[in-house]
């Protein structure tokens, strides 16, 4: 599964959308400290946006700034009226309290979908207005190939509040049925085995082989794992490649899904700001 195309595909839909608008929408990220991956992340982010027709907005703290300068800078861009989304990008540095920080942001401009608010309203089903970005480009992609989802079996490895348990939730509500796995699972193969559609968010590479996939499942790698000088997934692409029917490649998989969504998201935001009447 294609998720560099889909993504430009995404991002062309996005910027035809953004056009449309009084105003370009505008992204607030946040970056705390030299994270040099981070640092990746939100160039990445600012390219992106430039290609939605969405005005970046980059605001970088020194690592000891503090948590109240933090806090003071997000409250200060949840008022201001050019700015529709805010993103803080994580992990932060020791001492800072992610938790507090998330919390923070207005749930009107929260495009990570990561503030309580967002998150209860996605677990009740009850239309959040966003979804969380890794999670809202692995059901695209599967929408994408014309994945049916209805009674099929989902296993998702990894529990994490921004992939495990949000994929969990949506896929219960595409009519799945869902099992969560995590690092104290017993026995990993023997779930992975059953999985129609089996889902992997771990951070470990080679950790999903072949023989714990059944014969023509769809695989998705959300793994995102640094070797060397090389980037790969949570599952063995050559060996398990041969026994899906569909499976994600790293990079170009799930990846380049995440940052449309968040595209995606930020001219939600801004839709829904210029709908209310600013
Ligand atoms: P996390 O560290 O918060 O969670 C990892 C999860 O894996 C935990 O729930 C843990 O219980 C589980 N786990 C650990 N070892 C295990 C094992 N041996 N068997 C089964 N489960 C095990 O990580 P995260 O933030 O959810 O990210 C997971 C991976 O996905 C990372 O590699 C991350 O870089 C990547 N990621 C990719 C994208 C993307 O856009 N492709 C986005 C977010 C995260």
């Amino acid at each position: 599964m294609d998720g560099n195309t889909l993504a430009k595909q995404v991002r062309i839909g996005v910027r035809k959308q953004t056009a449309l608008l009084p105003e370009p929408p505008g992204l607030a990220v946040i970056q705390v400290g030299e994270n040099p991956a981070s640092m990746v992340y939100v160039n990445n982010k600012r390219r992106d946006c430039e290609r939605c027709g969405i005005v970046s907005y980059a605001h970088h703290l020194d690592e000891d700034a503090g948590q109240a300068k933090l806090l003071e800078l997000i409250r200060f861009l949840n008022g201001e009226p050019h700015i529709h989304g805010i993103l803080v990008q994580l992990p932060l540095p020791k001492g800072y309290g992610s938790d507090a920080i998330i919390q923070a942001i207005s749930p009107e401009k929260d495009v990570d979908a990561f503030h309580a608010l967002t998150v209860g309203k996605l677990y009740l089903n009850s239309g959040p207005a966003f979804e969380p970005c890794t999670p809202a480009g692995v059901i695209a992609l599967l929408d994408r190939y014309e994945i049916d989802l209805r009674g099929k079996h989902c296993v998702v490895v990894g529990r994490s509040n921004i992939v495990g348990k949000p994929m969990g939730t949506m896929l219960l509500h595409r009519n799945a049925t869902v099992t969560i796995c995590h690092g104290s699972t017993v026995d990993l193969p023997s779930f992975t085995r059953q999985a129609d559609v089996l889902i992997s968010a771990v951070g470990k590479s080679g950790l999903i082989t072949a023989d714990m996939v059944k014969p023509g499942a769809v695989v998705v790698d959300v793994g995102i794992n640094r070797i060397d000088d090389k980037i790969c997934g949570d599952v063995d692409f050559d060996e398990v490649e041969k026994v899906a029917s569909y499976i994600t490649p790293v990079p170009g998989g799930v990846g380049p899904m995440t940052r449309a969504m968040l595209m995606t998201n930020t001219l939600k935001a801004a839709q829904k700001y210029f709908m209310r009447g600013k």
